[in-house]
């Protein structure tokens, strides 16, 4: 198959986590061809990503990495190109790019891939979510014509795969006059510490945490343990945090080493943003609370004596 490879690089830095694009196209055999397609980022990076050819677009201004303009590029990018598989990965210009780019090009379109299934002459399986996440489902896509997807992050785990420094060839950022997308506002959030995606550690508050001042406990533990912190909707809705500290289903997917939630109680939405995690430590004052059924560790204790209690003891050890 000839595959493209779809990486915004909102960033100077190639962020760690869209090499996950690769070991899911790993799992779809040897023999395939795979193309990137790189909008931004240093091109010294680039130049080592798994790829047999690579096609990047650079970005002088941060205001032109925008859906329009990526819209409008790889239309014309494709117009002489063919490729039976596209993959985006979440962010936030693939999320308006890749459903309109199959709009125009009349290309199949499934995103939210979580796994891989099988592969033959004619179809490819994948597996993605359905019902709000209480089901999953294997999608059988017919491999004859071009299918666009867009994978899930924290889904695949990123491997060291060796290439060749492939050679980069330039291409043109377009830039769109008539905008498909009006955007009317785009708030940057400052990002402070350790990325929520990238943490080995993160520790998530929940509505069982009570208050913002409770926040400033987990936010005292995360420190110590040098991890990131994360919440839930619930709490956020409280504002008790900020919504870029969200984890689930319509915030961030992570899939740290180990993962810490405090009166979190494991509704499905939430799951779907952590389930991937290596280890989960539960602490809530219910027995039956369903974050149970999916940590290896659980706690049944008031979270926020139990926090402060982590913290002295850390501080002693330290
Ligand atoms: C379309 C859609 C998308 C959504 N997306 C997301 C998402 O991305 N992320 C997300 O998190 N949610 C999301 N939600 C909301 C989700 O369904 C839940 O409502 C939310 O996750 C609940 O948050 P929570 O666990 O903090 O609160 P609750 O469900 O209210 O649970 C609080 C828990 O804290 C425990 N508790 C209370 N007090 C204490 C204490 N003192 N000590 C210890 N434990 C205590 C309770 O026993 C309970 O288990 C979404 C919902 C919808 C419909």
């Amino acid at each position: 198959m000839n595959i493209l490879s779809v990486i915004i690089n909102e960033n100077d830095d190639l962020n760690e986590s869209s090499l996950e694009i690769f070991s899911f196209i790993d799992q779809l055999g040897s023999t395939n061809k795979i193309s990137s397609l790189v909008f931004g980022g240093e091109k010294s990076a680039i130049s080592k990503l798994c790829s047999d050819e690579i096609f990047y677009a650079s970005v002088e201004n941060s205001e032109a990495l925008n859906p329009n303009n990526v819209l409008k590029t790889m239309d014309k990018f494709l117009s002489d190109k063919k490729f039976d598989l596209i993959v985006f990965q979440k962010d936030d210009i693939s999320n308006f790019v890749a459903p309109a780019l199959s709009f125009r090009k009349d290309f199949a379109y499934l995103p939210d891939v979580k796994k891989f299934v099988s592969k033959n002459e004619s179809e490819i399986k994948f597996v993605r979510p359905v019902h709000g996440e209480s089901a999953e489902a294997i999608y059988s896509v017919d491999i004859s014509s071009t299918i666009i997807i867009k994978i899930r992050k924290s889904s695949f785990e990123i491997k060291q795969l060796s290439k060749q420094n492939s050679i980069v060839n330039e291409i043109i950022l377009e830039e769109q006059d008539e905008n498909t997308f009006k955007i009317l506002e785009t708030e940057k959030v400052k990002s402070e510490g350790i990325q929520l995606d990238e943490a080995e550690i993160v520790i998530s508050g929940g509505r069982g945490i009570g208050s913002k001042e409770g926040f400033d406990n987990l936010k005292e533990l995360a420190e110590l343990l040098n991890g990131a912190l994360g919440a839930s909707r619930a709490a956020v809705e409280s504002e008790w945090i900020e919504t870029s500290h969200l984890v689930g289903l319509t915030g961030k997917w992570i899939s740290p080493n180990l993962y810490f939630t405090f009166g979190i109680s494991g509704a499905s939405q939430h799951l779907a943003g952590c389930i991937n995690s290596k280890n989960i430590v539960a602490v809530n004052k219910d027995p039956d609370a369903s974050i149970f059924n999916h940590s290896k560790f659980g706690v049944i204790a008031d979270c926020n004596d139990f926090i402060k209690e982590v913290i002295e003891e850390i501080k002693n050890i330290q």
